[in-house]
């Protein structure tokens, strides 16, 4: 801070001055000491000042005599708050060529001294009368001399008045002395004081009193109610010298939103009523924006008057505006299996610039439904322009297409209004082609073959021929290829090696185009010599069989499964056949690769209408709300229970997005054991994401309420589910990272179906849940982890099939928690050491040995899903083999978790032992029965436990195979009683 531009600014408000001692105001004699104590010395005399007041003043005038060195001291002045003062001295002085007798040593000025003490210690001696250890402040000059001939001190005489300053003060007081050397003058008055600046409200801040030292002091002040500062900064002004404020023409407090400053910056008036101010500044109040109102003051938005909205994007500034009205005059032109549909704009855009439109259509074959399979261009939502082109229209089908005129604030109201068009397609087109299939594949050819369109029975026989659209599909503007074909084949040739193309086919009669078939996916051939593709496998595999297989294939019909609810999606085949040569076909597409993953679940999830969901009761938490049952009732189809998670309110965009990003993963699935999307609710509060519904809940808490209730074929059969659901995703190169028994779902049939595509409890900030561990960039569950995904994050489909071998003991042992209570560290370490879970009780050796084969440290090791389906599918086949039970029969080198079998003395009772097999709640049974030492316990029989209540085969089979385990064999050895 430059000092001098201190000066520069106005000051704020005058100075105070506080007097140390003013000679002006003393009544009675001064009482100064003088010295030498001679005659002709300071002399004190009262008199009147100019204003007749009477003085009391100190008067000499040696000029006529050499060597003067009359001194002249005050009495012990007090320092008070001072740190530097003032010492103002009004004087006479007369002139020396003017008076008769000067000698040569007359003078015309004065010394004046000061001396700090702590307390009034002086006395005729001391402080000695000479420079240092006084400290000589200044050698004073009259400006104004007097003629001698009239009265030293009359007001005739011209006066002069001098400010010294003397400092820095820092004893408790101090002394002045005046030293004259041969002056004729008169001290008319002493004062000493000090300045301070005065408390003081400036730039909405308010500053206290502040004494002035120095140069400058910057004094810290607080804001005036209904101000604030910049964060952790408190306003500062400058006390100057001079007693004066000054401060930099930048306030530091600024008013508060519904405030704006009044009367020169003192204070913030709240804004009144039909003003507004929405943020802190210097901005006055402004008025309501046009269609609000602010009611009372102090308004930091004005509310929209009834009718009238703001987006949520709109700042409080925005005009409140209303929906569109409906758009007019819809046109719609029919053409074969495709209609465009023009239309004009709103009477009234609402007042705002974000219009755009959204096409519904219900297709009128009987009832009407909402229409599904139609190709839309650009797109039915969010269209900018007034035109839209429908196609892929069944033949001889009523089309009723309503056109919504929207705005940023549509979804405020209560609904937006559209005109409608109904639109009747002509008979002849031909119905879409579906069940692509393909024949063969090199590296730069696919020949594809279809089937003609079955149901156009007027069409039948009059197709003239076939269009087929085909583009590379990982291209951000693929070029976009077109063939014509009169046969229901086509070879598609010059194609990039190893790349997947998306292929559509529409049929041409005497009427026109049918509509294209859905996107379906075909690869070509690697030219990876080291890496067959798996469909040069599978050719290489048939050749030997020959030409037989290839053709019961190619003559197989094609029941292709299409995603359910979307027009523009591939298609897959699952039958055997198709499934060897359509592998691949389909790959999961991440949501967060869209630039708006809003896009993503619009793409993947179907929107449902509120109205079709009917909310029943709470079954769980979810990460982002309740978890409900309900039913979904969607027009033309049966009455369903689903599950509805719901995102709970106050959600950021963020959350909004991760929420929704599970929909548009698991909308991208199709298979009997992954849960099925239904669609999602985006258009009402709570969002809510809709699956299918299954009625025993987590796997793991449905083993843990059914412990022992499930025969190893069953549990077998939970696990092929998994696999089953695993190999497909796997197949679409999505990998889960968190397989565990909490998320898999479980229906009333015993099917098992892998859920939980979430992706946010593997970010770092949000989830609380233990059982997700902060690692380097996420959050990973350890136990369920491979060890090169918590080491490198190396997520692969081998990272899942290690959890899926957790997945599996947990299964065997019924809900256990797997490594028990070790910590996770413990759990990293034993790993690390090669330490693998052992089998849990009763576990068939084969399924053990199939789970330690998972656990492979070499990931390349580890069997596929594919690979486990096939196992478990060989011992469901031979259910003998889940007979054998033995560790011995391992046959593996591998360690095992040392888990060895505990001794009954190791249990202080059978309670307790009963808990630690988790057979508790047989607790008062085994007591009532007089089962209550180990002794006794022994003995027990099936019988004993029927009667006891224990019904359940497998609790008689854990109880006793417990016993056997932990006592001793030898029947020889007793077993105290008195142990217990
Ligand atoms: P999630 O957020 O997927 O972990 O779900 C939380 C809980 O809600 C689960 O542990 C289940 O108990 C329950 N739940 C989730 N989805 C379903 C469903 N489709 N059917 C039945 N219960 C479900």
């Amino acid at each position: 801070m430059d000092l001098w531009t201190l000066f520069l600014w106005l000051p704020l408000s005058l100075a105070l001055e506080v007097n140390l001692m003013n000679t002006k105001l003393e009544t009675s004699d001064l009482k100064w000491t003088s010295y030498p104590k001679v005659d002709g010395q300071w002399d004190e005399m009262s008199g009147l000042d100019d204003e007749g007041t009477p003085v009391r003043t100190y008067e000499i005038c040696n000029a006529h005599l050499s060597n003067q060195n009359n001194w002249l001291r005050t009495n012990y002045i007090q320092r008070g708050l001072a740190s530097n003062a003032y010492v103002e001295i009004t004087f006479t002085m007369l002139e020396c060529s003017f008076l008769s007798r000067a000698g040569r040593s007359c003078k015309e000025t004065f010394n004046l001294y000061y001396y700090q003490a702590n307390h009034d210690l002086a006395n005729d001696h001391f402080p000695p009368w000479m420079e240092n250890p006084w400290v000589r402040v200044d050698t004073v000059a009259a400006d104004f001399l007097g003629r001698p001939n009239r009265r030293v001190s009359s007001g005739s005489t011209r006066i002069n008045v001098k400010t010294l300053r003397i400092g820095p003060l820092t004893g408790d007081g101090f002394y002045l002395a005046f030293q004259d050397q041969g002056a004729c003058m008169a001290l008319l008055a002493v004062r000493v004081f000090y300045r301070v600046c005065p408390a003081v409200v400036a730039s909405l801040a308010s500053f206290p009193k502040t004494v002035s030292e120095g140069l400058v002091v910057s004094a810290e002040g607080s804001c005036v109610e209904g101000a604030e500062g910049p964060q952790g900064r408190r306003p500062t002004m400058y006390c100057r010298e001079d007693g004066e404020w000054a401060k930099p023409a930048v306030g530091e407090c600024a008013c508060v939103a519904g405030r704006e400053e009044k009367d020169g910056r003192t204070k913030c008036a709240a804004c009144v009523p039909g003003y507004f101010k929405a943020s802190v500044g210097e901005k006055p109040c402004q008025p309501c924006p046009a269609n609000s109102l602010s009611t009372g003051p102090g308004a930091t938005v004005c509310a929209c008057k009834p009718g009238y909205y703001r987006a949520s994007t709109d700042p409080p500034t925005a005009a409140c505006s209303t929906p569109p009205s409906a758009p007019r005059s819809i046109v719609a032109r029919v053409n074969g299996s495709m209609v465009d549909l023009e239309w004009s704009e709103p009477l009234d855009a609402g007042g705002r610039g974000d219009l755009y439109y959204e096409v519904q259509c219900m297709e009128c074959a009987g009832p009407c439904i909402p229409c599904s399979r139609l190709n839309y261009s650009p797109r039915p939502q969010r269209l900018e322009d007034r035109r839209l082109r429908v196609s892929g229209l069944r033949p001889r089908v009523t089309y009723n297409f309503r056109v919504l005129a929207l705005n940023g604030v549509s979804e405020r109201s209560s609904g937006a209004v559209g005109e409608e068009v109904n639109v009747t397609t002509d008979r002849d087109v031909p119905l879409p082609v579906s069940g692509i299939q393909q024949m063969a594949a090199t590296e730069t050819t696919l020949t594809l073959r279809w089937a003609t369109p079955l149901h156009s029975a007027p069409t039948k026989g009059n197709i003239l021929d076939y269009e087929v659209k085909y583009y590379e599909k990982d291209q951000e503007k693929p070029l976009i290829m077109f063939l014509k074909t009169p046969s229901n084949e086509a070879r598609l040739l010059e194609l990039h090696a190893g790349t997947v193309y998306v292929v559509q086919v529409r049929a041409r009669t005497e009427a026109g185009y049918g509509a294209f078939s859905g996107d379906t996916l075909f690869q070509t051939l690697t030219q990876d010599p080291e890496k067959p593709h798996p469909q040069v496998a599978l050719i290489a595999g048939t050749a030997g069989v020959g030409t037989l297989l290839i053709l019961a294939v190619i003559i197989t019909a094609v029941v292709c499964i299409r995603k359910h609810g979307s027009t523009n999606e591939p298609e897959y085949c699952d039958k055997p056949g198709q499934y060897l040569i359509g592998h691949n076909s389909k790959v999961y597409i991440d949501p967060f690769t869209y630039e708006d993953p809003n896009e993503a679940v619009r793409e993947f999830a179907k929107e449902i209408d509120v109205s079709c969901v009917k909310i029943e009761e709470v079954i769980g938490a979810g990460e982002f709300g309740e978890v409900c049952r309900g039913r979904l009732k969607v027009p033309g189809k049966k009455e369903n229970y689903v599950a509805i998670k719901t995102l709970k309110g106050g959600y950021t965009e963020r959350q909004r997005k991760e929420f929704l990003s599970e929909a548009s993963i698991m909308g991208q699935f199709n298979h009997p054991n992954i849960i099925h999307l239904e669609g999602v609710i985006t258009n009402n509060c709570p969002v809510m994401i809709i699956t299918e519904y299954m009625e025993n809940g987590a796997l793991d808490s449905f083993l843990r309420q059914n412990d022992g209730q499930f025969t190893p074929i069953q549990l077998v059969g939970m696990l092929r589910g998994i696999a089953s659901g695993m190999r497909y995703l796997s197949e679409m190169s999505f990998v889960h990272r968190d397989l565990a028994a909490r998320n898999i779902l479980v229906n009333s049939n015993l099917v098992c179906k892998v859920s939980d595509f979430g992706l946010s409890r593997f970010l770092q900030e949000g989830s609380t849940d233990p059982t997700y561990t902060s690692c380097l960039g996420g959050k990973i569950p350890i136990r369920w982890t491979a060890p090169e995904a918590i080491a490198f994050r190396k997520f692969t489909s081998a990272s899942d099939v290690w959890g899926y071998g957790i997945v599996m003991w947990e299964v065997m042992s019924f809900g256990e928690r797997p490594y028990w209570d070790m910590s996770n560290q413990d759990v990293i370490n034993a790993i690390e050491q090669d330490y693998r879970l052992p089998a849990p009780p009763d576990c068939p050796t084969a399924l053990h040995q199939l789970m330690l084969d998972c656990w492979q440290r070499d990931r390349a090791l580890r069997p596929r899903f594919a690979d486990i389906v096939s196992s478990l599918d060989k011992l469901i086949r031979n259910p003998a083999s889940l007979k054998i039970t033995t560790r011995e029969q391992l046959g593996t080198s591998q360690p095992l978790l040392d888990q060895r079998t505990p001794h009954y003395s190791s249990f202080s009772s059978v309670s307790e032992w009963l808990h630690a097999i988790k057979m508790g709640r047989y607790e008062d049974g085994f007591r009532n029965a007089g089962f209550t030492t180990f002794s006794r316990v022994q003995n027990i029989s099936t019988e004993d436990l029927l009667r006891m209540g224990v019904t359940l085969a497998g609790h008689q089979k854990k109880i006793l195979s417990s016993l056997q385990q932990i006592l001793p064999s030898e029947k020889s050895t007793p077993i105290p009683d008195h142990c217990y």
